[in-house]
């Protein structure tokens, strides 16, 4: 071997330690976030005193103010910025034929194989994407299979370490249940929605109706979507029960793409304004279009392991309402009295995952400092979402300063939202609010009581102001907005 040889090897073995390295470091990174939010109330794992239930997690005190935070920011954005598009809020369940004219019942499905040794099941596409060949859900079952037999030889069992799986199989996700079927075998089940928008969809004639809403307008919602994943995994990445925010836009056939190249450029600045870092953020396009689709591009986040979807900005042409038209027998198109035209709307969307985004904001802003050679951790949040906005903490829990400090945490509950809390050291207490990322700490001491001031402590950097009580309020709310 001559020296260049040996340098490349020597360079390509480092690069393959730092990828080593780096992987080890993401998989600690996100280790570390499930236990901060299990620890500090953000998310729990559901059933877990029952050995727990795999792909559906349970949002803590923590966690539901920051999940209300996202949804309401989202909203803020969808909904009552623009006086073009109005809110909604759909039944979970709902007539199963529109699942049937959707195409759900027939092709809302992975590609599963499973292990013949110890019949763990894994998801073919995400699987083959691991290890870098492209592949996705979208693909024929034989496309698949050929991919997966080319592949197989690479691919073990994360279980039992074997290489022996099943053929790969198409496998629904739709989750069913027997709400209204009586029939002993449940013949006709009805569908928990696998997604928010099919009720948008089958509204748009009664919002039209009933608003009066012209083209081009669109229709927002928030709720829960429910999907049979093969295997979730990833923390709130992939969930079987998981929150959805989706916006459809109703534009003519001919201002679809123009209104498209908007909607990709305003949600990029919403995504920005939630406090995510750009340099975490990037679009992609989708390398495989469904049939009627005229294009799709997704926000991926860099998160633990790589860049992966946040939310999905798709073209879908009027593929949805025609179906609908075609499903219930009632056309639904659109009347533009201007024009003296009639046609079916074509939609974009925005479809983004409530969890995805919790776990976005959170892994964005945790944050490890050497403080006086001790390790803080800290959750950096944007201050407009973090779920606690001011801490009350009295130096003593002596009446003489308790008293006084729930008073004024009585006060500035009224504005923010607020914690009082007077148990252990100050120190403990500055660390507990920091791991919860709460912007601002105000102690309470003894001087107090003859200065009518406090000392409020900035989270991100520590520093501390001595305040007067009377302009506290003003203070934190110059700083809150
Ligand atoms: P993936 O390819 O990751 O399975 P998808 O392309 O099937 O996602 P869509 O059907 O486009 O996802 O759903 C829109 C959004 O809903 C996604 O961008 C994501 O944020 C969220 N989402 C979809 N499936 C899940 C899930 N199982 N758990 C959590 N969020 C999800």
């Amino acid at each position: 071997m001559n020296k260049k040889e040996q340098d490349n090897k020597n360079l390509n073995s480092q690069n393959e330690s730092d990828k080593i390295l780096n992987l080890q470091s993401k998989s600690d990174k996100m280790e570390k976030i499930v236990s901060l939010a299990k620890r500090r109330g953000f998310v729990f794992p559901s059933s877990e005193i029952y050995g727990g239930f795999a792909g559906v997690y349970d949002f803590g005190p923590m966690g539901v103010e920051l999940e209300n935070n996202i949804k309401n920011h989202w909203w803020k954005w969808m909904v009552q910025k623009r006086r073009d598009i109005v809110g909604l809020d759909s039944g979970i369940f709902m007539n199963p034929k529109i699942w049937e004219a959707s195409g759900h019942t027939k092709g809302f499905s992975d590609p599963m194989a499973e292990c013949k040794e110890c019949n763990t099941r894994i998801r073919v596409d995400k699987i083959l994407e691991e290890i870098g060949i492209i592949a996705d859900e979208k693909m024929s079952e034989e496309e698949i299979n050929k991919l997966f037999d080319e592949n197989r030889d690479k691919i073990k069992c994360s279980k039992c370490g074997k290489k022996n799986f099943s053929k790969v199989q198409k496998f629904n996700l739709l989750v069913q249940s027997n709400l209204g079927d009586f029939t002993e075998k449940g013949d006709n089940p009805a569908y928990l929605r696998g997604e928010t928008c099919q009720g948008i969809y089958v509204n748009f004639s009664n919002v039209v109706d009933s608003t009066h809403m012209k083209l081009p307008f669109g229709i927002a919602q928030i709720g829960k979507a429910f999907r049979n994943e093969i295997s979730p995994r990833q923390f709130l990445f992939r969930g079987r029960e998981f929150e959805q925010m989706e916006m459809q836009y109703f534009t003519h056939p001919e201002d679809e793409m123009k209104e498209y190249e908007k909607l990709k450029e305003y949600r990029w600045k919403a995504v920005l304004d939630l406090g995510l870092r750009e340099e975490n953020l990037r679009w992609k396009k989708h390398e495989n279009l469904v049939f009627y689709a005229k294009d799709a591009w997704d926000i991926e986040y860099n998160f633990p392991w790589g860049f992966d979807e946040l939310e999905g900005v798709h073209a879908r042409g009027n593929y949805d309402l025609t179906q609908h038209s075609e499903g219930s027998g009632k056309t639904q198109d659109y009347y533009d009295q201007e024009k003296n035209e009639r046609f079916i709307p074509h939609i974009i969307e925005s479809s983004g995952g409530v969890g995805r985004y919790v776990f976005a904001v959170l892994n964005d802003a945790y944050t490890e400092e050497e403080v006086n050679g001790e390790m803080r951790v800290v959750l950096k949040l944007d201050k407009k979402i973090a779920p606690v906005k001011v801490a009350v903490l009295p130096l003593s829990k002596k009446d003489e300063l308790s008293k006084p400090a729930l008073e004024l945490f009585e006060k500035l509950n009224e504005n923010f939202i607020c914690q009082y809390d007077e148990t252990q050291s100050i120190g403990k207490r500055y660390r507990r609010q920091d791991e919860i990322g709460t912007p601002y700490c105000v102690t309470f001491d003894f001087d107090s009581l003859e200065d009518n001031s406090v000392t409020v402590r900035d989270r991100d950097t520590m520093q501390q102001d001595r305040i007067k009580i009377d302009e506290l309020v003003g203070y934190l709310k110059e700083r809150l907005s």
